[in-house]
């Protein structure tokens, strides 16, 4: 067995054998790292174990015994290029609060263009208090504008902690322990970087959801980012155009322009096939221009054209799209055969990103091409994109932004699908400034969340969403676990009296010996006064084999 020492024991259990060996002498957290470690286990219900396995990068033998290298001439710090943070509201609390190191929290609302500078200024206030700070960004490839930002005002201060192989990661892991960068910009598993004399935490973007972690031992990079910057008396920072629901919900000051900074924003009807007259007459304007149309391919393929039925794989029974001059299955995959008859050719209904470079490049004065790899336009250049290409850019400057099928989000099922869909238009739309505007095709412009686009600004939504998580049962900041176990389970979480307990009954008559018998699925939301009992009861339940896994906050 391999272990970690955490420290001297009051009691030593009857069955203890004697440590054989001495892994290695890196110290792979102090006593302070080791309370988050704990305060982690406690809130995603999560074995210590897994926590401190997950947080420490695989060892690479090889790298500790490395001398490390004398520091190689980087690229000139300039520091920040620019002094807009000051002129922010609420800017002098935040300033003085990083002067001070006091463990206090900010929610940062940049305006779209400022989304980087104001990073850059916070971490250079820190800096100059002469405490290091961590940026935790969600995404790594392409680097985001404000890794790149960071860079070129700290040079070779800066240290990267995202993706690379396990020697680069274990060696950089090592560097940041020594303290040899002062600014370390890292993806989620990062927020466990041990970075000495933390003065300040800035969580980017920090309503993404790739700020959750999606396996065993589950943990949400926001959440632990705050939870550290208490532990250890820095400040933290959480900075999104749109925050999540469990910011907006927080109370947390707020740092903002003093003045609205946000795009025209026109909201008007889709028109035949998601065109609407007052966007092809923008795009004939256009020069720059990013196109938010949700759905890849070409279409969806709607009925069998042999036989009349409703189209759909003949092997799964998924949805048939058109993509890239093929039909197929989004489910597995197989060339497109109608399930009843065995016909190829469908009637298509057109309405993906194919189309839309189909008929936008017939309409626009430039080139329109869909993205590949996420990125701005060019100089002339319109671009069409999804969900996934909606990325920290940098300022966009474009002069025209179309979300083009905002019924969409409406229509798709899930209790934060509408938060998420909101976060990326608003970000698209962000890149409109300073100077460009934006259309957004939508059937209800007196939805809520229509509403936040054109204002630029979420309160409002958030407020309503607020009360229907509430009456859904999974109220902003209760957390909620998909636990999974025996058909004993529901009993033993009712008595938990939770917020809310949905449960999906397993079918032992399944159990024939041959496979496993269906489990018992619940979902369940706890009063965050009850997670303590919660996790005692989970861990009891583990070990007699009635509970199986327990998710933390899985996606709703
Ligand atoms: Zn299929
Ligand atoms: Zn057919």
């Amino acid at each position: 067995m391999r272990g970690w020492v955490l420290g001297p024991a009051d009691q030593v259990p009857p069955r203890m054998l004697r440590v054989d060996r001495l892994a290695s002498s890196v110290r792979v957290f102090d006593p302070r790292m080791l309370e988050l470690f704990r305060w982690v286990a406690e809130r995603y219900v999560a074995p210590l174990a897994s926590v401190i396995g997950r947080a420490v990068p695989p060892r690479v033998a090889g790298e500790e015994t490395v001398a490390p290298a004398d520091a190689v001439a980087g690229p000139a710090a300039r520091g920040p290029a620019t002094s807009v943070l000051p002129g922010y509201r609420g800017a002098g609390a935040l300033l003085r609060a990083i002067a001070a190191a006091d463990g206090s929290t900010y929610a940062l609302r940049p305006a779209p263009e400022d989304e980087s500078a104001v990073i850059v200024e916070s971490v250079a206030a820190c800096l100059g208090a002469g405490r290091r700070a961590l940026v935790i960004v969600p995404e790594a490839e392409p680097e985001p504008s404000v890794a790149a930002e960071l860079r070129a005002a700290f040079g070779d201060r800066v240290v990267r902690f995202v993706g690379g192989d396990r020697r680069t990661r274990y060696r950089t892991w090592l560097r940041t322990a020594r303290g040899d960068g002062d600014v370390v910009v890292a993806t989620r598993p990062g927020v466990f970087a041990p970075v000495p004399e933390l003065g300040l935490i800035v969580v980017s973007r920090e309503s993404h959801p790739a700020l959750r972690e999606d396996r065993a031992p589950y943990y949400h990079g926001r959440e632990v980012a705050l939870a550290r910057a208490r532990l250890e008396g820095a400040v933290s920072v959480v900075s999104a155009l749109c925050p999540s629901a469990e910011v907006a919900a927080a109370g947390l000051p707020v740092v903002e322009p003093p003045d609205r900074r946000w795009p025209v924003v026109e909201v008007v009807k889709p028109g035949p096939e998601g065109r609407s007259p007052r966007l092809l007459e923008a795009l004939r304007g256009a020069r720059r221009g990013f196109l938010f149309s949700p759905l890849p391919g070409y279409g969806v393929a709607r009925i069998c054209r042999s036989c009349g039925e409703p189209a759909s794989c003949a092997a799964c029974g998924g949805l048939l799209r058109h993509q890239g001059g093929r039909v197929g299955c989004i489910v597995c995959g197989a060339d497109g055969v109608c399930g009843v008859c065995g016909a190829t050719t469908f009637g298509i209904r057109r309405g993906g990103q194919e189309r839309v470079e189909e008929w936008a490049s017939r309409v626009a004065a430039v080139p329109v091409r869909r993205v590949e790899q996420p990125r701005l336009p060019g100089e002339a250049e319109i671009l069409v994109g999804g969900p996934d290409d909606v990325r920290d850019l940098g300022v966009g400057r474009l002069d025209l932004v179309g979300v083009l099928d905002a019924d969409r989000a409406a229509r798709r099922p899930g209790i934060a699908a509408r938060e998420r869909a909101l976060a990326i238009w608003m970000e698209t739309v962000g890149w409109a400034r300073p100077r460009g505007r934006a259309i957004v095709q939508a059937s209800d412009p007196a939805d809520p969340a229509v509403q936040a686009l054109v204002r630029g600004r979420a309160d409002r939504f958030h407020e309503r969403d607020r009360h229907r998580r509430a009456d859904a049962g999974f109220p902003v900041g209760a957390p909620v676990f998909r636990v999974t176990g025996d058909d004993r389970l529901s009993e033993h979480l009712t008595q938990l009296q939770p917020l809310t307990l949905l449960v999906a009954r397993g079918d032992p008559t399944r159990d024939d010996g041959r496979g496993p018998k269906a489990p018992t699925v619940c979902l369940v939301a706890i009063a965050q006064e009850g997670l303590p009992a919660f996790g005692r009861v989970m861990r009891a339940l583990a070990a007699d084999g009635t509970v199986e896994r327990v998710e933390a906050d899985p996606h709703l």
